[in-house]
């Protein structure tokens, strides 16, 4: 199973160079897109079983962090990932500008009341990262601060990692030039206005800068405890295909087990 993967997890410390990152890159699937979209198929079944007995045990926590620029498609992963599973151990928080509220504490605390409970996996739609790339690029703290909290994060996640969760962080990325056609596409077709925003074109003028942002991110805060995966999304088939892999062979490294009967029931008459 964990065939394929392991090319696109980032190792710690890693100094990448956005400059060859590569949206079309399949080059690790031998298959094209209908044996993608086959496996996919199984894959998403195994999820399906694997996360009801997450839910049954109640021993795990799941958190899968999805980040990237906009149309590069964290909703369609969600959606095509994780359809399918129960809804009630299933739960997505994502992560707008910050409210009043919000910005009134320190960045992770808004993060930290939406992580998973016991049996849960929770999708982080953005996420803490924001605070280090939008902040970062629009300068929406000083330099000091940004910095800083790079360690804040890794210390952050590898204490709800010893806290029992597991963390699983996704970087999608498509090329400029591909985020070009989907913005057009939100343009032209009506029933994708709705996904468009105002805010899409004018991030788009800071291209450069996020790729920098995330470049230094991904380094900094891969880790063994909570590890970045690069996911080559200019093909949904892929995408979606490397996400799903991934989240299954994490589930599947915990060998759940379905709870067995209390003691005390095991005598028990239905009467
Ligand atoms: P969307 O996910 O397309 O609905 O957009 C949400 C917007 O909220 C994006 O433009 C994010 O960059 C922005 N956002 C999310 N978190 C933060 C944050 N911590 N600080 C500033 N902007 C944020
Ligand atoms: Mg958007």
């Amino acid at each position: 199973m964990g065939r394929g993967i392991d090319r696109f997890r980032i190792p710690p410390g890693a100094r990448l160079r956005p400059q060859a990152w590569d949206g079309d890159d399949t080059s690790g699937f031998r298959g094209g897109k209908s044996a993608a979209v086959r496996e996919l198929e199984k894959l998403r079944s195994r999820l399906e079983s694997l996360q009801e007995l997450l839910y049954a045990e109640h021993r795990h926590r799941l958190l899968v962090v999805l980040q990237a620029m906009d149309s590069a498609g964290k909703d369609g992963t969600i959606r095509r990932v994780f359809q399918g599973v129960n809804p009630q151990g299933v739960r997505v928080a994502s992560f707008k500008v910050p409210s009043v509220e919000e910005l009134a504490h320190d960045f992770l605390w808004r993060v930290h009341r939406e992580v998973p409970a016991t049996g849960e996996i929770t999708i982080f739609n953005r996420s803490h990262y924001e605070d280090v790339l939008v902040a970062r690029v629009h300068h929406l703290v000083p330099k000091p601060v940004w910095e800083r909290r790079y360690r804040e994060i890794n210390d952050f996640e590898r204490s709800l990692s010893e806290e029992g969760t597991s963390i699983l962080k996704f970087y999608l990325h498509i090329d400029k030039d591909e985020q070009k056609r989907r913005l057009e596409e939100r343009l032209e077709d009506p029933t994708k206005h709705w996904k468009f925003s105002l805010s899409d074109p004018r991030e788009r003028r800071y291209w450069g800068a996020y790729m920098r942002a995330y470049a230094e991110a991904l380094g900094r805060t891969s880790t063994d405890w909570a590890p970045w995966y690069f996911v080559p999304s200019n093909r949904k088939w892929f995408r979606d295909l490397v996400v799903c892999r991934v989240i299954v062979h994490a589930l599947e490294a915990m060998h759940s087990k379905y709870p067995p009967l209390p003691r005390a029931l095991r005598s028990l008459r239905i009467t």
